[in-house]
């Protein structure tokens, strides 16, 4: 805005009232908030923006819309902007990504972060699965050193899903504690390193061959992995072929030549265990985003900070992360 226009402006807000001058008040930092939001997709693409449609890099700024700079590929003349072919494509209600962004990395409830987002709670289920849709692929693809691997078990759930649904939901007041829930149980393998890199798997099944399909292509050729004394993990360990110390937690052995020990996934496994209480049963085609949201916020790597939790809705890695003042 020119320097004239904008003291003509500034003298005109003397004849605001009260509820004027709050509604405007408002819209100031919602403005604020969406450049601050703007500001961090931007940097995804600023250095060297690629087409997402053909790859190329002959690009120009095109006009900008929704606060983010437009571009068009000179090649295939597709116009994209910096959130084009992420999960959080035309989300609405940027100005309040970061601070939903700050529930996620609370673990906060769909109920409670609509409450505080000021939005409808459909609003803030799909936000979750948008920003998890990423975090739940970014997992540790390989592991070195001394690992461990536990089972853990999740029930069920058909929660919210009105098609595929293998029978009629259970009527108010029939057994069932919990609708929507069966008593199937989903066999989840967690693996984990010392250094703290982990990942986590949802199984058709618990079998030896379900196991190890996961386990060969994480494990390092010479890394020495514990487990506790279930069967079928352990011969999906001999199948693959690497070290095996199998801790007889059943016989009250805790610990096998000082280092070997399940602990860690064992700790991981409950902290997730309890945190997922809070969600009261999880759509099991869902599972695997909870999983990847509890590896995202899990302790060990520290608090997050709710511009953390965007640039992993965003895939950005921790240094692209840096490369952002
Ligand atoms: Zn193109």
């Amino acid at each position: 805005m020119k320097t004239e226009e904008f003291h003509v402006l500034t003298a005109e807000l003397e004849k605001l009232t009260p509820h004027q001058r709050s509604v405007l008040v408002d819209c100031l930092h919602k403005i604020e908030h969406v450049q601050a939001v703007s500001t961090l997709v931007e940097s995804r693409v600023q250095s060297k923006p690629l087409c997402p449609k053909c790859g190329h890099d002959h690009i120009a700024r095109w006009g900008s819309a929704s606060g983010l700079q437009r571009y068009r590929c000179a090649a295939c003349r597709a116009t994209f902007n910096a959130l084009t072919g992420t999960p959080l494509a035309r989300l609405r209600h940027k100005d309040k990504w970061l601070v939903y962004a700050q529930q996620m990395a609370d673990g906060a409830s769909v109920r409670n972060s609509a409450k505080v987002c000021d939005v409808h709670r459909n609003t803030t289920f799909l936000w979750r699965h948008r920003f998890l849709a990423l975090p739940n692929e970014q997992k540790a693809q390989s592991l070195v050193g001394i690992a461990e691997a536990d089972e853990t078990y999740f029930l069920e759930s058909f929660k919210g899903q009105k098609k595929g649904m293998p029978r009629e939901p259970h009527k108010r007041g029939s057994k069932a504690s919990k609708r929507g829930l069966s008593d199937e149980q989903i066999p989840v393998l967690i693996c984990r390193d010392r250094t703290g890199s982990t990942s986590d798997f949802v199984l058709d099944k618990a079998d030896k061959a379900h196991i190890s399909a996961v386990l060969k292509p994480l494990l390092a050729s010479d890394a020495v992995l514990c487990t506790d004394s279930g069967r079928a993990l352990g011969a999906a360990v001999r199948e693959i072929g690497i070290t095996h110390r199998p801790i007889n937690l059943a016989a009250g052995i805790k610990v096998v030549g000082k280092v070997y020990h399940v602990q860690n996934v064992n700790a991981y496994g409950s902290r997730l265990k309890e945190w997922m209480i809070r969600f009261h049963g999880v759509a099991t085609h869902n599972l695997a985003n909870y999983l990847g949201w509890r590896r995202l916020i899990d302790p060990a790597h520290g608090a997050l900070s709710p511009r953390a939790v965007l640039f992993a809705a965003l895939g950005m890695g921790r240094a692209q992360q840096l490369t952002v003042t």
